[in-house]
């Protein structure tokens, strides 16, 4: 088979390399869709744990072949992928907790991926979708995920007011879930005119180009106190420091961007948090119990009924093969997207 492969830091190959085949309790899933996430990117431009390694974990395809001790009429579902590997057994997989998992794998980031056009999978990790539901649809079933189990984290209710600090996948994932669950008020932030165009769409009654307007400002005009609810979805410190003062006193903020790791915070951040008694929640994945979480149940009934808009969320469609291609464009930042999918080529497609 064909597999677009991380082999260093800022190289990625597309070639052959020997197609699975199914060990006890795994499937063997046929790639149909994959999308580009900010974490491969990552990977591929800063480098990764483990190579070479195939990456991609946000996948749909159609289950070929079942591994010994697997029933055969796996065979021919559609699925979903589900990436993290819990082991279903330590102390915080008992409690449902299952990213904090002591030793919990990661397809397409511990072990093989989707970047291919076959991938094995434990039977766990195969979420089975409607026919009807297209793959490119189903390959953003995980990014959904990761936005709905923040607003479980931050004990959305309908009715609240909310900040989404980033209009990138994550926050445009957000933006959707408020609008689906009822938000009374939906703000969103970006440095991105085309991101915040596309959170507009997608349900943002009021957008902030942080470039061009000042964010505490206009959030304190719209809201007096500030919102109930604010979701950081960036990474970039300086807009963490901004959730604190749009967030009413007793809200709650929920972080969810990969901060970088070598900043510090001024500790008058602290003082802020704590006159306004505000909870500051970390989210990281999106998982619940029973695995892999309601998450999972209510994006996928979301797309049914149409509530979910994943064709605003997609900028392009690529075929596997263009992968390197594509990666090198980001590393010199010449393709300014939002999400990509990648269709491995198949003959019987
Ligand atoms: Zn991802
Ligand atoms: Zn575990």
């Amino acid at each position: 088979m064909k597999a677009a492969i991380l082999k260093d830091k800022g190289v990625l190959t597309y070639e052959e390399v020997p197609t699975p085949s199914p060990q006890a309790g795994n499937l063997l899933l046929q790639v149909k869709a994959v999308s580009i996430c900010g974490s491969d990117i990552k990977r591929y431009i800063s480098g990764h744990r483990m190579y070479p390694l195939i990456l991609g974990h946000e996948a749909a395809g159609v289950i070929t072949q079942v591994g010994e001790g697997v029933k055969e009429d796996w065979v021919g579902k559609h699925v979903a992928v589900i990436p993290l590997v819990p082991c279903f057994e330590c102390e915080q997989c008992e409690k449902g907790f299952y990213s904090a998992c002591h030793s919990y794998s990661f397809i397409g980031s511990r072990e093989a991926g989707a970047f291919a056009e076959y991938m094995e999978i434990p039977e766990k990790n195969a979420y089975i979708i409607p026919d009807e539901l297209p793959f490119d649809y189903v390959s953003l079933i995980e990014p959904s995920t990761v936005a709905r189990h923040m607003l479980s984290l931050g004990n959305f209710k309908a009715g609240e007011t909310a900040v989404v600090l980033g209009a990138g996948s994550i926050g445009l994932m957000i933006v959707q879930w408020l609008r689906i669950l009822g938000a009374k008020q939906i703000i969103c932030t970006d440095i991105s005119d085309e991101n915040l165009a596309a959170a507009e769409a997608l349900g943002a009654e009021i957008t902030i180009n942080a470039l061009k307007q000042d964010v505490v400002t206009e959030v304190a005009n719209l809201t007096e106190d500030g919102v109930d609810i604010t979701l950081e979805a960036t990474g970039v410190p300086e807009v963490l420091e901004q959730a604190i003062p749009i967030t009413r006193p007793r809200g709650r903020i929920v972080l969810a961007g990969n901060q970088p790791q070598d900043k510090s915070l001024p500790m008058t951040f602290i003082e802020k948090m704590m006159r306004r008694e505000l909870s500051i929640i970390g989210c990281f994945m999106s998982y619940s119990a029973p695995f892999p979480g309601h998450e999972w149940d209510e994006t996928i009934a979301a797309l049914l009924d149409g509530s979910l808009n994943m064709d605003k969320m997609i900028s392009h469609h690529f075929p596997l093969s263009d992968a390197p291609d594509i990666f090198a464009k980001f590393k010199d930042h010449s393709l300014e997207h939002r999400k990509i999918i990648l269709n491995p080529e198949q003959e019987n497609n």
